[in-house]
């Protein structure tokens, strides 16, 4: 299993955030995390990530236990993320931006004679060629559209060969279609890639039509998880969700 968690816990003062989560993606998978406003779905991905230390709990990547650890250690055993507000460089070209992400990922950012227009090309363009931005490769990010930088940051993330990506509400702020497009690019991703994606959404559409399974969280406790059919005939969910 590439992502285990088990029991977690995480409160703010007086406010229990997250009580009680498990949940587990595999290789190719996509797990929808839902729920209402405050549910505790960033708090559960902030704790995946490294960002949040957990009050209780384990995280296991790939069977290695990850709890606790800094992000930037989770991050070099093969999580990425995409953020909710898009981590480019505006004023390096798309291509730039991923050939840095591929510095990054051999580790040598550090080496800092070694600029990022010397760096083999090729791969990058890969990258930009599976998230459909090879065309625009040369255009600074500044100037892009947003779904567009959306697509640039997956790419990025993929530059990190991740074994898991974590997605907290990537199409906020996008148009139904390009959302749509958004989600189908990382389902096809996460199939083609063996990559186990977890990920939150607003638009039940959408969830309905990509997740493999789905996670429903209500004030930070689990209340539902299945596949898409059983989840969205679930009572309880309808009731404190759905609304209906
Ligand atoms: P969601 O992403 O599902 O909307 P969050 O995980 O952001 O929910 O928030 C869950 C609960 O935890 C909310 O009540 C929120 O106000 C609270 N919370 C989240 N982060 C913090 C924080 N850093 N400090 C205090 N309370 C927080
Ligand atoms: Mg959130």
């Amino acid at each position: 299993m590439t992502l285990e968690v088990r029991d977690l816990h995480k409160s703010f003062g007086g406010v229990q955030a997250v009580s009680g989560v498990s949940l587990s993606v595999a290789a190719g998978e996509l797990l929808a995390l839902i729920g209402p406003n405050g549910a505790g779905k960033s708090t559960c991905f902030n704790m995946l990530n490294g960002q949040l230390r957990p009050d209780r709990g384990s995280v296991k990547l790939r069977g290695q236990e990850i709890t606790g650890l800094a992000p930037r250690r989770i991050w070099r055993m093969g999580v990425g993320r995409t953020f909710q507000i898009t981590a480019t460089f505006g004023s390096m070209t798309v291509l730039e931006n991923v050939q840095m992400a591929l510095l990054s990922h051999a580790r040598r950012l550090y080496d800092i004679w070694n600029p990022v227009s010397k760096q083999d090309p090729a791969r990058a363009m890969a990258l930009l060629d599976r998230v459909g931005m090879a065309g625009q490769a040369a255009r600074p990010c500044g100037v892009l559209a947003y779904g567009d930088l959306k697509r640039v940051e997956l790419a990025v993330a993929l530059a990190n060969d991740p074994s898991l990506l974590l997605m907290d509400e990537p199409t906020a702020g996008m148009a139904p279609a390009e959302r749509v497009a958004l989600m189908e690019l990382a389902a096809r991703i996460a199939r083609e890639g063996g990559i186990a994606v977890l990920f939150t959404e607003h638009d039940m559409d959408v969830v309905f039509a990509h997740a493999d399974r789905i996670l429903v969280l209500d004030r930070g406790k689990p209340i539902a998880e299945g596949l898409p059919a059983e989840v969205r005939r679930d009572a309880r969910v309808r009731e404190v969700y759905l609304g209906t």
